[in-house]
């Protein structure tokens, strides 16, 4: 199966950036966020956008993409301060209709009292190189919606994105990281170029950017495999990925059952 032509730049996604133990798994304490970027920089890592790879530019010797889904306000309190050291950028995937607003999206309460990144945090990360993308209006589980709804998710995110930020949106990362045929080929018709979610074994689109998430539970060690390219998509470090990202969608067939 071919890969994507980004295959030999390591992806990775981040999600929360916090001490708070409650966060749960998905969360990288500040600490560790610190020595991964200190690792990076003293490695030779030089971050890039994928925005960055529209342009003729030249890419640095070792590029590596950060990213950070839902862009959430640790993002600029947290990781922000650390990646300034750095000379680093990321890529924020935002939630648009819940820039500034908490995570009330999230099926658990307890997960919707985190707020997301406010337009004046998202415009200050921007300044500093960092590429604003979309990651849907409202963060639902796309492969289920209509015609209709899937179009708007898609296009109009990027659409209120491009109006707040002045600036073309090419990427897009799918909600719960899962994605089919159909929604690729809408998100590729919508104009987007840059595709990314969760690598799955069995739903292996070459247009979907292969991408590591970082956990609490990552080891240093553990860490430095995330950056070896082109992801093999069957390593034990996968499987545990795959793990947890099911568990995460157990929690939406939750809220599902309690809606009927
Ligand atoms: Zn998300």
């Amino acid at each position: 199966l071919p890969l994507h032509p980004l295959q030999n730049i390591p992806v990775l996604a981040y999600h929360k950036i916090s001490s708070e133990k409650e966060f749960g798994i998905t969360t990288v304490s500040p600490q560790r966020f610190s020595q991964q970027m200190g690792w990076l920089h003293q490695n030779g890592y030089r971050t890039i956008t994928f925005k960055q790879l529209e342009t003729d530019q030249v890419l640095p010797e070792k590029p590596v993409i950060l990213t950070f889904d839902d862009a959430f306000s640790c993002v600029y309190h947290e990781a922000f301060p650390v990646m300034t050291k750095y000379g680093f950028t990321g890529v924020l995937f935002v939630v648009t209709d819940f820039i500034g607003n908490y995570a009330l999206w999230e099926p658990l309460k307890v997960q919707q009292k985190y707020r997301h990144l406010n337009e004046r945090e998202l415009h200050e990360l921007q300044n500093n190189g960092f590429e604003i993308a979309s990651h849907s209006c409202g963060h639902p589980f796309i492969v289920d919606l209509s015609e209709a709804e899937l179009s708007d998710e898609l296009r109009r995110s990027a659409q209120d994105l491009k109006a707040q930020f002045k600036s073309d949106i090419h990427s897009f990362c799918f909600p719960y990281g899962r994605y089919n045929r159909r929604v690729v080929d809408a998100a590729l018709d919508a104009g987007y170029r840059y595709l990314t979610g969760n690598v799955s074994f069995t739903n292996t689109f070459p247009e979907i950017i292969a991408r590591r998430s970082v956990y609490q539970t990552d080891s240093m060690r553990s860490f430095r495999k995330k950056l070896r390219v082109p992801v093999k998509r069957m390593s034990g470090g996968m499987v545990m990925e795959k793990m947890i990202q099911t568990g995460g969608l157990a929690s939406i067939y939750t809220r599902k059952l309690q809606n009927i």
